[in-house]
């Protein structure tokens, strides 16, 4: 996967982020809703009701977390599930917010139920209760927390418990991008990096991130650095077809580890189903990357099924690998 991250990378993301709704491309839905009640509280004087955003990463939940903060007016204060080991940790988080804060959550489903019991009446009634001492002498002491919207990210839905769920007001579930919203990406990002990018290089880019922006951006910073070596002023659709050639991203935006999984189903476990234990020791890979950054995107193009058997590779992934169907075999 395109992980490498440099303080570069990081501080020209920052620097590409949208700053309101209007420049957050796409996700009108999501957007729509977020307009009518982002204007209903800030009329009201009241904090946002805490709300959930779904996705797999790099589609924008962090930004759309900014967004919202700026459009209420409001501080953001920024954490993530593996972040609070401990009830006290987040106890310190909330007993420091001031009225209206925005409260971000990063990979809230990594969040310890310990530390999620905290969460609860901090969500719903603004208080936080505290355990002092310990045995027979413990009590609890119950503190008012100054009224604040929790914004929770995850990537894994399905580890969410339902108690947390039902406590946000609001979810947004977001999709993965067209290749017409990622150009656009990649063309407003591509005048922040200095460099111009042609209608069909921009194409060429956002056609093969995997419906993701910020891939759509690395590939633009890849691009970028063959035109610097180049001598290139402009990413046309050739520069980008180099750019993608030497990254080894192909036609559907998939790369050499995309390929090596599609692969391993079809030709070690017979294209499956084959069992994600099984699928993650085969590739040496982690289970919960398989699931959070290879599978979303290889499911929606049609590349892999999920059976209750495991994962198995469909006919387009023989056809994309260039294997023979099994029946020919
Ligand atoms: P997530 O939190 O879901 O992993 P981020 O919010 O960090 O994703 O977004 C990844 C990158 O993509 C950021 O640099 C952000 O600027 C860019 N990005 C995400 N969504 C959009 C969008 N809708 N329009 C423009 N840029 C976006």
């Amino acid at each position: 996967m395109l992980d490498q991250q440099s303080h570069d990378t990081d501080r020209s993301a920052r620097a590409l982020r949208p700053r309101n709704l209007d420049e957050f491309v796409g996700q009108e839905g999501v957007k729509k809703r977020l307009r009518i009640y982002i204007e209903a509280a800030r009329s009201r004087g009241e904090p946002l009701d805490h709300v959930l955003l779904l996705s797999p990463p790099g589609l924008g939940k962090t930004t759309l977390a900014h967004i919202v903060a700026r459009s209420m007016g409001a501080q953001i204060k920024i954490s993530s599930g593996p972040a609070i080991e401990r009830p006290g940790d987040l106890a310190a988080i909330l007993t420091r917010l001031s009225s209206g804060d925005l409260l971000f959550i990063d990979e809230i489903h990594r969040l310890r139920r310990a530390v999620e019991e905290v969460l609860y009446p901090a969500m719903e009634d603004y208080k936080l209760d505290i355990v002092l001492g310990e045995g027979p002498h413990a009590r609890s002491i119950r503190l008012d927390v100054a009224p604040f919207t929790l914004v929770g990210a995850t990537t894994r839905e399905g580890l969410l418990t339902s108690p947390l769920r039902d406590r946000f007001e609001v979810s947004f579930r977001m999709e993965f991008y067209s290749s017409e919203e990622l150009a656009q990406i990649v063309r407003r990002a591509a005048s922040w990096l200095g460099i111009e990018a042609a209608e069909d290089g921009a194409w060429e880019l956002a056609s093969r991130a995997r419906g993701t922006p910020r891939i759509a951006l690395r590939l633009l910073r890849r691009a970028r650095d063959v035109a610097q070596v180049e001598g290139a002023s402009c990413v046309d659709r050739e520069l980008a077809r180099r750019t993608l050639s030497i990254l080894g991203i192909d036609e559907h935006g998939l790369d050499a580890a995309d390929r090596n999984l599609l692969s391993v189903i079809v030709d070690r476990f017979g294209g499956g189903p084959v069992g994600l234990e099984t699928l993650a020791a085969a590739l040496g890979e982690d289970k919960e990357t398989i699931m959070e950054v290879y599978e979303p995107y290889l499911i929606s193009r049609g590349f892999i099924r999920r059976t209750p058997q495991g994962r198995a590779a469909t006919e387009q992934a023989r056809i994309h690998l260039g294997k023979e169907p099994p029946g020919l075999l």
